[in-house]
């Protein structure tokens, strides 16, 4: 890490819902872990500030400690919290525990009734600048993230900056702009805020509820107006929230303090050379471990040819070596474009191919869908509904790495993708992406036959929402991964050794903090 003058150490404060590993949910909570360990890394102060849910693991946490208590102002009542210290990743973390309330109880991060939830998060918000007031700790930036902190921006503007918290500077991130974060007039009044004010187009309403009966609120909407910079998780997902969808007037209008940072890959958990969780060890200068362990998985889940008799594991046929096995790892949203992976599923095996879904689906519908359409074909497909996915991490963590290392293409045939960290962790394990042209997609992977940006070609891109736009851009994968097997080589190594890691776009985020923080 460089040396930096005493006057450019930023000081950090995250206020979120989430952090990886303990209290991940999707990519919000490796974002925050990330970023905080890259600004650490490079000599800063950070910490995070996040809710103590009765689901966190303890014995994840290092050197826990109860701190502080205090109360916080919730409902016309003040709110008994413990404090507590602890490390994670490396990152200092202060915990939050409600001593009199049902908040983040249960055995999942999310779960409760969404009134349940979004009260649950503004009082988390609020108590949050209460122990900053209270302490008179004044972080340079407070950054927060989606609609569950968002609150904290106009707790901070309109309460906090009235009495003693001064310096902060508020940056807030949208990970998914579809997440509204709705929230009634009165809902807000919880808080202490006066809901009522915040019913205006230059203040939070929710833009799509104009004209309708009852006006809702948008805590999302509100962070916008109140942040000094806004961004987003890649530079092509904002563009496309300015250009079209429900807040893109209010994007507009604050175009300028708002911008695209790619997230990065946690370069240290996802490292094919020295990844535990895989039987092979493997990097771009030497790819037999990635021979070895996708005959490892063919194996194991019974892909393996039937007339292979089973010989010593570290050998296979030709045959096995040569058929491409496509992955793709995702949560079975539509977001996700689930009409195009069950569309590939059936294709890559038309074409002779395997292919192996690591899937979760909240929607049962969906869950029997593609079970039966396991019957048919060779897919392994976990059913699990989303909010099991904790209890079993480690299995589903183990799995997916041993699927990115094993895997020839890795697919994310996404409606839209913010960032998308799969695409990033395939490329690093040697999987070749194959995507839809959307979002941070866009931003990461270079189709091999776009004759303008050979430089950094990487994997195959697509552009329709249809069928055949996909089927054609798998056939040319597949056809050049059996025809062209020293050129598929080649890339692997290319493509394993780009630099996705947090430190790039940790830069990016410390120019933004040194650009709005006070000096
Ligand atoms: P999102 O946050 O929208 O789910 P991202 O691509 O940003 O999508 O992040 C997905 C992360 O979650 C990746 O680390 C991926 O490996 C992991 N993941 C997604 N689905 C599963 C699953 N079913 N089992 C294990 N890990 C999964």
């Amino acid at each position: 890490s460089q040396v930096i003058a005493d006057d450019d150490i930023a000081y950090i404060i995250h206020v979120t819902a989430e952090m990886a590993p303990l209290a991940k949910v999707g990519g919000l909570g490796d974002v925050v872990t990330g970023l905080a360990r890259a600004c650490i890394g490079r000599g800063h102060k950070v910490e995070v500030m996040l809710p103590f849910y009765e689901a966190i693991a303890r014995d994840q946490i290092e050197d826990l400690v109860a701190v502080d208590s205090y109360s916080s102002y919730h409902r016309g009542e003040w709110v008994p919290i413990q404090l507590y210290h602890g490390n994670v990743s490396g990152v200092p973390v202060l915990f939050l525990e409600p001593k009199s309330n049902r908040f983040f109880k249960g055995t999942a991060i999310y779960g409760g009734s969404y009134d349940d939830e979004l009260e649950a998060y503004l009082f988390f918000s609020r108590a949050c600048l209460e122990w900053m007031q209270i302490t008179g700790c004044q972080p340079d930036i407070i950054h927060v993230h989606e609609w569950q902190t968002s609150a904290v921006a106009m707790l901070y503007w309109d309460m906090y900056h009235h009495l003693s918290l001064k310096r902060p500077r508020l940056v807030f991130t949208i990970h998914n702009i579809e997440h509204f974060g709705e929230c009634r007039v009165e809902q807000l009044d919880m808080c202490g805020l006066d809901g009522q004010s915040y019913r205006s187009i230059e203040k939070a309403i929710d833009e799509r509820t104009v004209g309708h009966n009852p006006e809702r609120l948008s805590l999302l909407k509100g962070a916008i107006v109140y942040s000094n910079a806004i961004t987003t998780v890649s530079p092509t997902y904002m563009n496309e929230t300015l250009c079209s969808g429900w807040i893109s007037a209010t994007l507009l209008k604050y175009r300028s303090k708002y911008s695209g940072v790619l997230n990065g890959i946690d370069t240290v958990m996802w490292d094919p050379a020295k990844d535990p969780y895989l039987p092979f060890n493997f990097d771009a200068k030497d790819l037999v471990g990635k021979q070895f362990c996708k005959h490892y998985i063919q194996r194991g889940l019974g892909l393996e040819f039937n007339q292979v008799p089973m010989l010593n594991p570290l050998t296979f046929s030709q045959n096995e070596k040569h058929t491409p096995l496509v992955v793709c790892i995702t949560r079975l949203v539509p977001q996700k474009g689930i009409h195009l992976i069950r569309h590939a599923i059936l294709r890559v095996a038309e074409l002779g191919g395997q292919f192996i879904l690591l899937g979760t689906s909240p929607n049962p519908s969906t869950q029997s869908e593609f079970q039966q359409l396991a019957n048919h074909v060779s897919v392994l497909f976990q059913v699990m509904l989303l909010k099991l996915l904790l209890h079993a991490h480690t299995y589903f963590e183990a799995l997916a790495h041993m699927l990115y290392a094993a895997a020839d293409i890795v697919l994310v045939p996404s409606i839209f993708e913010p960032c998308g960290l799969t695409q990033m962790i395939g490329m690093r394990y040697g999987a070749i992406p194959l995507v839809r042209r959307t979002g941070g997609l866009a931003d990461t992977v270079f189709d091999v036959d776009d004759q303008s940006k050979q430089d950094c070609a990487n994997g195959f891109v697509f552009d329709g929402l249809d069928e055949g736009s996909l089927s054609s851009t798998l056939e040319r994968a597949m056809s050049y991964y059996q025809q062209r097997p020293d050129w598929w080589l080649e890339l692997t190594s290319k493509a394993m050794e780009l630099d996705n890691s947090w430190d790039k776009s940790a830069g990016e985020y410390l120019s933004l903090y040194q650009s709005v923080r006070v000096r």
